[in-house]
């Protein structure tokens, strides 16, 4: 194998040189019997090619390579070695790819492989359980063409997977499912697809029981704090010795209701998916009413609240909701900003959608707990929570009437310079345009 192969070579040309040579001395014609010999090996070489042509063309596998003589047998023996190696190292990865596929079938999570433009690759068998597809022939179909929906569709075309999403499986409406998208390789998609049905009862009845609780509160609660407040109404009867405490009774009274009302609209956010309304919404003009009621609540804060809002950017969903919404967020602004600081309120809409923004020049929040602040009862500063009376659900309501109307929070905060909290919906959300839009595609 490892013979020399240029020197041998050498050596028989020259040795089939000489021949011809010798029997040209003899014969006397030099000419002819080097280009007979020299004719000669040219046609056993092209025999030798062109039995290679054929074994490669015509083999079976296993096949061994034909007898060769000299350099073109070592050739054979090393193009059938190389092939013998190559057959045994994809025999290995196969098994590897069956041992692959033998486990993912036996998870009981499904497993589903999209290519680039979204269509099924491959599947494995809980995929065909818990999504209803069928092999072979939803192989190469859209995904969105089989899980239809409408929830789906928009957070696979929308491409934020940071959050998993939850619908119901389009095989059977009581099994629930959690999927989660992962971009990989050339942007093709990994999908798993969790049954969360379980959890997902539980968590109903955690909503149902805090509904009810906060409903069958709401009525004893109504009596006392109306007795408590026909009490002040008459404070001259009253000992004046219970004045004080029957201020902070009324007052105590007054934020359990606003805790039990924030809870029942949390509850009735979350009882579906979209609001049942969906009108086109004045934005501009429903902004102007929460920032009078905001220099209300600001009075003697003297806060400088400054609206610009685009008008004839209208969205689709429902007024009140939205207005709890942004409320909340307004509202936080003048609670946390100490008197006299500075608030912006901005609407308006571009190529990516529509924009509220609510920045503020208070104290700031540390970047540590801004991803949690949209937790129900989260608080920066719990101490400061209770002198503002505020309920700590104001976000989370904020969080949830946005996943609503497909919009969602980023909140940018710097400590000792302000916050910006500002909600992003998408084009979808826009009510049919009444504003011009200018040849770049910006909105006016
Ligand atoms: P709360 O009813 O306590 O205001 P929220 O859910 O509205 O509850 O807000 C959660 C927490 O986020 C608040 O307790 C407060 O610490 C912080 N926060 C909200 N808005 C602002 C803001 N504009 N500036 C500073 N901190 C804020």
């Amino acid at each position: 194998m490892n013979r020399n192969w240029r020197g041998t070579l050498i050596r028989h040309l020259a040795l089939l040189v000489g021949a011809c040579l010798l029997v040209g001395l003899i014969s006397g014609h030099y000419g002819a019997c080097l280009a007979i010999g020299l004719g000669l090996y040219l046609a056993w070489t092209l025999k030798q090619l062109l039995r290679l042509h054929d074994w490669l063309r015509e083999r079976k596998p296993d096949e061994p390579p034909p007898d060769g003589h000299g350099l073109w047998g070592d050739v054979f023996d090393s193009i059938y070695h190389l092939q013998r190696r190559d057959q045994r190292v994809r025999g290995r990865m196969q098994a590897v790819i069956d041992r692959i596929q033998e486990s993912t079938a036996a998870l009981k999570d499904a497993v589903i492989m999209l290519d680039t433009d979204g269509n099924l690759e491959w599947w494995n068998r809980a995929a065909e359980t818990l999504m209803g597809l069928k092999s072979p022939q939803d192989g190469g179909q859209p995904v969105t063409n089989l899980v239809r929906h409408p929830r789906f569709k928009e957070y696979f075309e929308q491409e934020h997977f940071l959050e998993p999403l939850e619908i119901p499986s389009p095989t059977n409406d009581r099994i629930r499912l959690q999927l989660h998208i992962t971009r990989y390789g050339n942007n093709e998609h990994l999908m798993l697809v969790r049954d969360v049905t379980r959890i997902h009862q539980l968590e109903q009845m955690r909503k149902d029981f805090i509904a009810n609780v906060s409903h069958e509160l709401r009525t004893p609660l109504t009596v006392i704090a109306g007795y408590l407040e026909t009490l002040l109404d008459n404070v001259e009867d009253v000992n004046p010795r219970w004045v004080r405490a029957l201020t902070q009774m009324s007052q105590q009274g007054n934020r359990m209701q606003s805790l039990l009302n924030d809870l029942l609209l949390l509850a009735k956010l979350e009882a579906t998916d979209y609001p049942s309304d969906n009108q086109p919404v004045a934005i501009d003009r429903l902004l102007a009413t929460v920032v009078s009621d905001a220099q209300a609540l600001s009075a003697a804060g003297n806060h400088e609240i400054a609206l610009e809002a685009a008008p004839g950017v209208r969205l689709k969903g429902s007024e009140s909701e939205l207005r709890s919404a942004f409320s909340n967020l307004i509202f936080n602004a003048v609670k946390y900003t100490q008197a006299e600081g500075r608030i912006r309120i901005r609407w308006w809409a571009d190529t990516q959608g529509a924009h509220l923004s609510v920045q503020d020049s208070g104290p700031g929040i540390e970047a540590r707990h801004l991803p949690r602040l949209t937790e129900r009862f989260y608080r920066v500063d719990s101490s400061r929570a209770s002198t503002t009376g505020g309920t700590g659900l104001g976000l989370a309501i904020v969080k949830h009437v946005l996943m609503r109307h497909r919009g969602r929070l980023e909140i940018s905060s710097v400590p000792g310079h302000g916050s910006t909290f500002t909600c992003h919906f998408a084009t979808a959300q826009l009510a049919s345009r009444t504003y011009p839009v200018t040849q770049d595609g910006a909105l006016d």
